[in-house]
Order: C-alpha cells, then structure tokens, then sequence
C-alpha cells in the first residue's frame, strides 16, 4: 500500500479528555474517530488490527471445534423476558421500539438469543456437545466510556456458547475453551494472566478473566512474587505452565482475610468451582502482602453457568430415557476492540507505538527520503514492488514530505520494520533496516534484508 494513495493523516491535535496511552495513540494514528461518546468509525489502519486479531479468534475457535455464525445486532426482548433478564439488566441495556411497536434491545450478550436459536434445532440429548460463536458488534450503554475502544459502548466481542448434557462433558468444554483463551493471547505475545474471577450479571460457578498486564488498567490483579519474573519476560503464561500459581481478581480481594492459592487445573481434568477454590485461599499461608499488584484490563473471559439460562428459559432437550433435560452452557468472549487498545497501552514509548509482528497492521514501512529524485524512487519502486510479490504487506511512505516528518511518523504508527531508501543507499545498491522494539539499525542489501525479515 502506497501512503500517497491510502486513507491516512497523522493527526497532532488530539481531545484533552484522552488521557491513556492507547487512547492517544490511536488518535494521533487516525486507527480510530469518535462518532458520539464510545462509539467509534474504524478507519483503513486501526481495521487492519482489528482484522488481524479476529483472524486469529477465529483461527483458533475453528481449530478448538467452535462452528461460527453471525448473529443479529438487534435482538427481540422476548427471551430476555423468558430468562428474567430483561429487568435486572440495568440502564446499560439499550432499548429501542421499531414501527411496530416491537420492543428490541441491541444486544450486550446473547446469551439468551443463542439459546432460544440453539433449541430452534437441537431436541434431542444426542446433538449436544456443540459451541457456536460469532464476532459481532455489542453495545453497552457504559455510563462512563473511557480509554477510546478500552471502554467503548459499542464494541467488537467474539462470543462462544457451549451446550453439554452433564457438567463433566461441559467443564471438559470449559478446559477446552479456557486452553483456547490462552493461545489466542499467546499468539499476541504481551504478558498476561488468568485470574478467578465473580461471574457478574451472567451468572455461575467457574470463571476465568483472562488480564493483560498494563500500567493503566482499570484492574488490579494479584499474584505470586516469584512468579513476577515470569510475567513480565514471558510471551504469555498461562495456568498451564504454573504449578500452584497463585492469582486472584481484584474482585474477590474483599472476600479475602488472608490467604489464597490455586491449583494447577491442568492437572484435574476439570477446573474447581469458586466456592473449592474460595475454600483453598481461607485455608493456604499465603498472605496477601506477599503477592505481587499489577494493573491489568479484561480481554477475555470464561463463564460455566450451568442450566442457568436453557432452565429459566425452559428451553430442554429429551434425555436417553425420554425425558426433559436442561443442557448445561458456558459462554467465552474476548473483547476484540478493547485487545488493540490494551496492545498498544502494553507496548509503545514515548514516539509511538510498537506492534508485535502478530498483529502489526503492516511488517515493513517502506519509506523513500528522496521522492523527487527519479533514480532512487524507481529504486524504491523496485523494491516495493518485489516485498509486494514476495507477500509482504508492506506499506510504503512515498509522500513528498520531509525525512524528518517521515521518521516521526514512522515511529508514530509503530510498524516492526523500517526500511529507508535514500540517494546514498541507491547509489551504494543498500537499504537501511531499523528495528521499531530495539531501534537497532543496520545497513544492508536488499537480499539481506529480506532475509532478516522472512526469518522473524
Ligand atoms: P468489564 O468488567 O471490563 O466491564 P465485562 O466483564 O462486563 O467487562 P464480559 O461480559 O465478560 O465483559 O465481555 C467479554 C469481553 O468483552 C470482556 O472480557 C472485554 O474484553 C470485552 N468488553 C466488555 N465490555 C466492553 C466495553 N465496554 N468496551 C470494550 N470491550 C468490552
Ligand atoms: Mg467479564
């Protein structure tokens, strides 16, 4: 992509009520605009994130056996009414009537919506054991949106929902789900941790909130000192690779006297119920000044919460035996927009931010110094040219604007690797690499450099 030809103007004004890192950056990138207060038009350079980050939900939901559909924004209050949810719900719940005097509300979950779907098909105990999810606009009517898509109104969530006939097969779902969670995240590469958490509004009795470990965030999570270390310089960690790791989610903080502890769950087939592991932090010697306090924000989240929903909702298959059995959910959601907010809160400077190659909205800025002089320009054209047949995506600055400028925007937009053509570098057949998370730079041919690049 040429820079001349896209849809980008690096902004230098940015609103006074954007205070975080993300917040910031995403404007000043132009990734993002704000239409009214959290609900946000994705352009060209913010998409391609977006779009990256579901490729790799959606890689990994299809590779755990997750089947996707789309289901509607908008939603008919009936099976909320069902449920008893309509009511409790709160003000975040945006209620709208049609021309006909429907009441509709625009769904903040669908918990109920898949379940009435789900039941539309499925009657029989036999075709249980299937998750479905889709990666589909919610909207919250938060009081408060702040951090720009940190906390937005209307955001992008992937959501599964497990349906099983006991609670062995769903808690085997439920490990499966939670293994899922942390590919995903391990795939972004930036520290995080999976703590137990209250099941809020949804309900139920194991719940995972998977935190990304950043200075700002509106979390606070807990966990072992020697494990500090390991957070802080591993691509990812998750209860998997702790034995008897210890985390707890700042809102179980007020159930705790003094200690707490959690049991590697991948060693019990299933994960325990909050209530065993409440049980297990009253009786353990650790005690809560001995554990580490790190801010954190929600990306993802597990929930098991029985026949909470198919039961209130009287929604049943029939059993072996010929009568009514109520299936028993999970539901598993990762906040798509708010990743690339905590992304980038989790990894920039004070220039701008710094992509992991995973879901950098480009691999290599392609920047010419010398637009007006026609040797080196066709020197880039080449070379943007042969990065383009190779596949990578490459974004080229071919503007005519001054070096400096270039560089500033360069570092700003925080693509992995910046490779700069001058008058010099033509004239000596060379190309200059800068690393954007190291800012080491070396000067190489072409063939080299695409060496360094395919190798990463
Ligand atoms: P929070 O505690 O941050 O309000 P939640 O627990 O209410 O989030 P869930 O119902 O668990 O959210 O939704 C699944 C995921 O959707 C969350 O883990 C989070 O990443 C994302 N999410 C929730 N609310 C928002 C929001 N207002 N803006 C952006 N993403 C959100
Ligand atoms: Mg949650």
């Amino acid at each position: 992509m040429k820079w001349s030809q896209y849809f980008l103007k690096t902004q230098k004004e940015i609103p006074v009520d954007a205070i975080t890192a993300s917040h910031k950056l995403m404007l000043r990138t132009s990734m993002v605009r704000q239409s009214v207060a959290g609900i946000y038009t994705w352009l060209p350079l913010g998409l391609r994130v977006l779009r990256k980050i579901e490729k790799i939900i959606r890689e990994e939901h299809d590779e755990s056996n997750c089947i996707e559909i789309s289901m509607p924004t908008m939603q008919h209050t009936s099976p909320w009414i069902r449920s008893g949810r309509l009511d409790i719900y709160g003000k975040e719940l945006l209620r709208l009537r049609d021309r006909h005097d429907n009441e509709l509300i625009y769904g903040p979950t669908s918990e109920e919506f898949i379940t009435d779907l789900y039941h539309g098909f499925v009657q029989s105990y036999r075709d249980a054991g299937c998750v479905l999810y889709d990666i589909q606009l919610k909207f919250r009517d938060e009081i408060r949106p702040r951090g720009g898509v940190m906390r937005g109104r209307e955001f992008l969530m992937s959501a599964a929902y497990s349906f099983d006939n006991s609670e062995s097969d769903a808690l085997n779902t439920y490990k499966r789900m939670f293994d899922m969670m942390n590919r995903i995240l391990q795939r972004i590469g930036l520290p995080y941790i999976a703590v137990r958490a209250d099941a809020g509004e949804i309900g139920g009795d194991y719940s995972h909130e998977f935190q990304m470990l950043i200075k700002t965030g509106e979390s606070t999570s807990y966990y072992k000192e020697n494990y500090d270390a390991q957070v802080q310089n591993m691509t990812g960690i998750s209860l998997s690779d702790i034995n008897d790791g210890s985390f707890i989610a700042d809102d179980l903080l007020s159930e705790i006297t003094s200690n707490l502890t959690e049991t590697d769950s991948s060693q019990a087939s299933q994960p325990e119920s909050l209530e065993t592991f409440r049980a297990k932090i009253k009786n353990s010697d650790i005690t809560i000044s001995n554990l580490v306090k790190q801010h954190s924000i929600e990306v993802a989240h597990c929930f098991y919460f029985d026949d909470k929903y198919t039961r209130s909702m009287d929604e049943f298959v029939t059993n072996a035996n010929g009568q009514k059995e109520y299936l028993k959910m999970g539901s598993y959601g990762v906040g798509v927009s708010r990743l690339v907010a905590a992304i980038i809160d989790a990894s920039h400077d004070d220039k701008g931010i710094i992509w992991p190659i995973s879901v950098a909205p480009f691999h290599v800025m392609l920047i010419n110094l010398h637009v007006n002089d026609s040797a080196t320009t066709e020197y880039a054209n080449d070379i943007y040219n042969n990065l383009c047949n190779a596949g990578v995506d490459v974004f080229y600055d071919d503007r005519y604007e001054s070096a400096g400028i270039k560089f500033h925007d360069a570092d700003l937009i925080g693509i992995p690797y910046r490779l700069t053509v001058s008058k010099k570098l033509y004239a000596e057949n060379l190309v200059e690499l800068k690393y954007r998370s190291t800012h080491l730079t070396e000067t190489l041919s072409f063939d080299e450099c695409m060496c360094k690049i395919a190798a990463k």
